[in-house]
């Protein structure tokens, strides 16, 4: 391998790969160092989007994820096509907005503005409507509910990210499986080198690291940035249980308090040939200020805690009987003081992309693409993104 590169990209997830690819697809010479995932029992980098389901909507509070994910979830076909590899299930999305959350008429105001904005398709239904409609979920009175039934419902983030790599490498993009340990920037652009003794240079890096950001090295740490530890349940299901969930979409769910706040996505199938329901969410756990901290957070299975209320607010939301527990999962997010993604220029060749806020799954090809404009000069965002947005 030829060791100069016009970019490095540090970090292969959702982020990191679509900019390597929009990169590459521009003409230039890309590497992507991208961290392998250690197995359960081991140590090493663990990415945010290590799972098979990512819930996916055009819908959201926030105009801009409103557009970064409309414009992502507008390529995952096309994407889908050139690699190859099937990443997204159509299942559409539900946003439940039940009656006991105290902000339900402003979020269900404001979702309908951002909505309308933006153009996302979405059907506002009553309790009565969301009933008829979704015979298997559990409805209680007063809720009310946004249903995206296209362009939505969840995509398998390590096939998403594999074909971004895919269609990345038919335009020549070098993808180097390793654990960066130093960068330096000098005469010569930026020196990098990985753990496995891989040296290299290249005119400019982009870090694209996730909640490593925040304990990386000087040159490009993050440090407005907080990893928050979440935790996440994924409950088995025989077969007459996924019958009867056929057809339920992924949904955000609005409750009572912080606690009941969580978010589920349909059954699943795992390698391991069993079908999962997975609910997320509920309160945020604490910072991880470390990374001693993250790590020891990894070596177990989430808050306890947690894992039972999600496990109750599950049983509330699907009528089936479930079987008693489930696999908790620690897992952690990045989140900028801003709620956007961070897609900064630290130095003159040197970028940063981070702060997924627990969003950009979805929207990784969108934040890679402005990652890579961002990279290769371009002073204003092109859309119509506002100039500041994701200055952290
Ligand atoms: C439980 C959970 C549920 C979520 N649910 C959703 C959802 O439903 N929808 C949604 O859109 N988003 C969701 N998210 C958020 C989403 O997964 C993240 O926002 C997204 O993965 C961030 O992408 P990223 O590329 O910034 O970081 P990551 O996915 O973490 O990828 C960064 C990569 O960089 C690598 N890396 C770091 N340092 C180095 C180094 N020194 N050398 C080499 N490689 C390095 C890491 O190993 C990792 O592979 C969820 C997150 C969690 C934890």
């Amino acid at each position: 391998m030829k060791n100069h590169f016009d970019h490095v990209v540090v970090g292969g997830g959702p982020m990191g790969a679509s900019a390597a690819k929009y990169l590459a697809l521009g003409g230039a010479r890309v590497l992507l160092i991208s961290a392998p995932e250690p197995a359960a029992d081991r140590a090493g980098l663990r990415s945010s989007h290590n799972d098979l389901s990512r819930l996916t909507r055009g819908l959201d509070g926030s105009p801009v994820w409103a557009k970064l994910a409309q414009h992502s979830i507008a390529r995952y076909k096309e994407l889908e096509r050139s690699s190859g590899i099937p990443f997204f299930t159509e299942s559409g999305c539900l946003t439940l907005l039940e009656s006991a959350a105290p902000d339900a008429v402003d979020v269900a105001a404001n979702l309908m503005a951002v909505g309308a904005a933006a153009g996302v398709r979405c059907d506002p239904l009553d309790a009565a409507a969301l009933r008829t409609r979704f015979s298997a979920l559990d409805v209680a009175t007063g809720a009310r509910g946004f249903h995206e039934r296209a362009d939505a419902g969840w995509v398998n983030p390590l096939d998403y990210v594999r074909a971004q790599i895919e269609v990345g490498r038919e335009s020549g993009l070098t993808v180097w499986p390793d654990i960066m340990i130093s960068a330096e920037r000098g005469a010569q652009g930026v020196s990098v080198r990985t753990a496995g003794g891989l040296e290299c240079t290249a005119d400019n890096a982009l870090f694209a690291q996730g909640v490593y950001s925040l304990f990386a090295e000087p040159l490009f740490r993050q440090q407005e940035l907080s990893v928050f530890a979440r935790t996440v349940v994924r409950v088995e299901l025989d077969a007459a249980q996924v019958a009867a969930l056929e057809g339920i979409p992924s949904m955000i769910v609005r409750g009572a308090s912080d606690e009941d706040n969580c978010y589920l996505v349909p059954p699943v199938r795992y390698p391991d040939g069993k079908h999962y329901i997975k609910i997320g969410g509920g309160r945020r756990a604490h910072m991880l200020e470390s990374l001693s901290q993250l790590n020891e957070w990894y070596a177990g299975d989430g808050d306890p805690e947690i894992a039972a209320r999600l496990l109750c607010r599950l049983e509330g939301l699907v009528p089936v009987t479930l079987p008693k527990g489930g696999i908790s999962q620690a897992c952690s997010i990045a989140v900028a003081p801003s709620g956007l993604p961070i897609i900064e220029k630290i130095h003159n060749n040197v970028g940063v992309l981070t702060g997924g806020n627990g969003h950009a799954a979805k929207c990784g090809d969108e934040v890679g693409r402005l990652g890579s404009e961002m990279m290769l000069g371009n002073a204003r965002w092109s859309d119509g993104y506002p100039l500041n947005a994701f200055s952290g």
